[in-house]
């Protein structure tokens, strides 16, 4: 099929993007690498008079580290993301998340931004950004503002950004000390969203004891979600004495939503959860040190 007929904006700036979206209202869009838009707009499970397109805005693209944080641009390439050294230094887990996402043709046109704009209960990166408490910067035409990642995803395909609202940039804090990091996803065939999925960010002390964890858990509800009651339990216990398969209980029992569909029922789904936060789990402590 063919997306119906749209009038196409190409802006330079950021600014007049969001003046373009502002003035234009509900019949407008942004649209970036269209790798999530465009099927949409074809399948015509979305219609738009508008589409503006953020290709020329330079300024959403890039990658800099600034003192304990990394900022990456909204309109940065997954591919760019998962090329980046400095990403792989200073955010391992957004650097391991990226190969699972779909096919290299897909992380060559789509960006980290429109991945966390459209906040797809599956995917990768919201789930990255929410475990690493990620800050999300926004721009509209009253200003900017920084969402932390914990208030974004408001619902199934939902966030806090208003429709005159651009996303300019992501901020990572860089975890520090005795840390690892995982992902762990179950896809049917390489390259499809998860049926099931976890990121996994740990800390841990000189003691041996749990300092700091993030759980996230993806393809397991309406949004993507973070396990904050089992990361709670587990600060402060030693890590020998944690076991993997005890995490993923935690991380998945209060899940009471989880998606059915004919790819697998829920509970199928969840049993499978539970196992990929407990291979993250396993993974992570490993990498920071466990002893
Ligand atoms: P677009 O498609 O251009 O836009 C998506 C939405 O985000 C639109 O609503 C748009 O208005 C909005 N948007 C875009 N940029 C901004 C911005 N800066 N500010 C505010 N709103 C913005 N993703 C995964 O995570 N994991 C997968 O396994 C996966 N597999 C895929 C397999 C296939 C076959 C396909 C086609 C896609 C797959 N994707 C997967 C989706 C892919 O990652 C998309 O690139 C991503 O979801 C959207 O990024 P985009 O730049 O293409 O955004």
């Amino acid at each position: 099929m063919k997306p119906a007929a749209f009038e196409y904006h190409s802006p330079a700036t950021a600014e007049e993007a969001v003046n373009l979206l502002a003035e234009l209202g509900d019949e407008a869009k942004a649209i970036a690498g269209g790798q999530s838009l465009v099927p949409m707009l074809a399948l015509r499970l979305a219609v738009f008079d508008h589409l503006v397109d953020l290709g020329r805005v330079t300024e959403l693209r890039g990658i800099e580290v600034r003192g304990d944080t990394v900022w990456i641009g909204a309109g940065t390439t997954h591919a760019a993301v998962g090329r980046s050294e400095e990403v792989r230094r200073a955010v391992p887990l957004l650097s391991r998340a990226t190969p699972h996402i779909g096919h290299f043709q897909i992380r060559n046109r789509g960006t980290i931004g429109g991945s966390i704009a459209h906040a797809d209960a599956a995917a990768e990166y919201p789930a990255v950004a929410l475990t690493l408490d990620a800050q999300l910067e926004a721009l509209s035409p009253r200003g900017r503002r920084t969402i932390a990642a914990a208030d974004f995803f408001t619902g199934m395909w939902s966030t806090a950004l208003e429709p005159d609202e651009l996303l300019t940039g992501i901020v990572f804090p860089v975890w520090h000390g005795r840390s690892g990091f995982a992902v762990e996803e179950f896809a049917r065939r390489s390259g499809d969203f998860a049926l099931a999925g976890a990121t996994v960010a740990v800390r841990i002390d000189a003691d041996s004891c749990v300092e700091r964890c993030g759980i996230g858990l993806f393809g397991l509800a309406p949004t993507t979600e973070r396990a904050a009651a089992a990361e709670a339990e587990l600060i402060g216990r030693r890590v020998s004495e944690i076991s993997a398969d005890e995490v993923g209980h935690a991380a998945t029992a209060g899940l009471t939503s989880v998606p059915s569909d004919m790819h697998g029922s829920g509970d199928y789904r969840k049993r499978i959860g539970a196992q990929m936060v407990a291979r993250a789990w396993r993974r992570a402590v490993d990498e920071a040190g466990n002893d």
